[in-house]
């Protein structure tokens, strides 16, 4: 049977037109689907990566439109410690202006840019058939294969039966206009009441921008709006002159897809639940499992065997290289959730000890927030015995902190 193409890749995001190019670089006949016709938009990102990603994504340093060299964290009791890096820590982009980069890439290598909604995927005569709806009507796509791009709610894995990540979040973002102490430091709110599940954030972006955020776990009785407004008004300190000038809403998918392959299909980036659950950050993590989905796919062509069994190694490598930081940052998470705002505070104030501060100084790095933690736990070994006290008896933490932790 003669396919329209070798490999549909479902969604022009970063993973999307990522996995897209590599595949179109290695010889295949790739289309990229996306059902917006301008790439990246809407946008619902805060933007906010490290400079490691730049690196994966292969795009330089002139896409950083704000450099960040620090965090001030906020406690629910209104205290606020700050977290010097010394140097830049993050950086944020143009979230729009990355897809496109992105996509152009993947275009320049050869991939097909094709503006289609896939509303369906199934398998049929050892290939796959995509239903989708185009800016002048229905039209069906055949391909050998099948590349789920298509974010959290991925529609390539429900049709083709993999089931959809679980844990997940709903986020607020708000472009604005507010001063803010230091345009080179984040804001990061938590607490219990005020984010449920999840935290509050502040990314300058020079001149007055900010990118507000706020989130909370889906299933969840609060709306992010109803948290946003608490935020402002308990620290109507700092958001006394805020002006929004924009408003969006998304979710993150916190936890891995049970299975991200299957016959004909891999899933990749947040379809597959490739993020960052400290953080929610999944532009890095999306890029990393898209070089793993292409180096698959491409041996699953050359062995011409596009079955799972032959896609399986996908998994184990993309997990190799990030699934143990994930699944260390996700129970990280749950330490976090499992904390009274009482006990958020004092792990808060215990951030003011210098010998923490040097630490995250030196080893802090949004792509891999474990390790800062891990030597923190290293260099303070009750830190450690109290946090596995915490997570089986949340309620006797806030004692063990006191008596333990002089300066909390
Ligand atoms: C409020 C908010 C703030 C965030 N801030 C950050 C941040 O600062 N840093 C960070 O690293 N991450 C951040 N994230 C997460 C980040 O946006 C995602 O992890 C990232 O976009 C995932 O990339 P992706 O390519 O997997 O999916 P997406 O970027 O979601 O791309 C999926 C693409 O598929 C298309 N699509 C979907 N369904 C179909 C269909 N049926 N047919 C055709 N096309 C389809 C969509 O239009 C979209 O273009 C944030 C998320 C939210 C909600």
């Amino acid at each position: 049977m003669r396919y329209d193409c070798d490999v549909a890749v479902v969604g022009a995001g970063p993973a999307g037109s990522r996995t897209a190019r590599n595949l179109a670089r290695s010889g295949l006949r790739v289309k990229l689907l996306e059902e917006h016709r301008k790439i990246g938009v809407p946008s619902h990102c805060s933007g906010l990566i490290s400079l490691r990603t730049l690196r994966e994504a292969e795009i330089g340093e002139d896409a950083i439109i704000h450099r960040i060299n620090g965090a001030f964290i906020h406690g629910p009791d209104g205290s606020q410690v700050g977290l010097d890096a010394g140097s830049t820590s993050a950086v944020a982009i143009d979230r729009v202006k990355w897809d496109e980069t992105l996509c152009e890439q993947a275009q320049r290598d050869g991939a097909d840019l094709l503006t289609a909604r896939v509303l369906n995927v199934e398998r049929t005569n050892g290939g796959v058939t995509l239903q989708t709806l185009t800016p002048n009507g229905r039209r069906t796509v055949t391909a050998r294969m099948v590349v789920g791009a298509d974010g959290g709610h991925s529609r390539v894995g429900r049709s083709l039966g993999l089931a959809r990540p679980g844990e997940r979040v709903y986020c607020l973002g708000i472009e604005a206009r507010m001063s803010v102490p230091r345009e080179d430091f984040v804001h990061v709110f938590v607490g219990r009441d005020l984010a449920p599940g999840w935290f509050g954030w502040i990314i300058p972006t020079g001149d007055g921008a900010v990118r507000v955020g706020i989130g909370c776990r889906v299933g969840n009785s609060h709306k992010p709006i109803d948290c946003y407004r608490s935020l402002a008004s308990q620290f109507d300190g700092l958001f006394h002159d805020i002006e929004p000038i924009h408003y969006y809403g998304g979710t993150i998918p916190l936890q891995f897809a049970e299975r991200s392959y299957a016959d004909n299909v891999v899933l990749v980036g947040d379809a597959a639940g490739q993020v960052k659950p400290f953080s929610g950050g999944g532009i890095y993590t999306g890029l990393v499992g898209a070089r793993h989905a292409a180096t698959a796919v491409r041996r699953a062509f050359d062995k011409n065997d596009l079955s799972t069994k032959t896609l399986a190694p996908y998994e184990r490598e993309w997990k190799r290289e990030i699934g143990r930081e994930l699944q260390r940052s996700r129970r990280l998470r749950h330490a976090g959730l499992s904390l009274s705002d009482a006990e958020t505070d004092l792990v808060v104030n215990t951030l003011r000890n210098e010998g923490i501060q040097q630490i995250a100084a030196r080893h802090g790095d949004i792509d891999y927030p474990s390790r800062v933690l891990t030597r923190v736990a290293r260099s303070f070994p009750a830190l450690t015995t109290l946090a596995r006290i915490s997570l089986r008896h949340p309620s006797a933490t806030l004692n063990l902190l006191r008596a333990h932790l002089p300066w909390a």
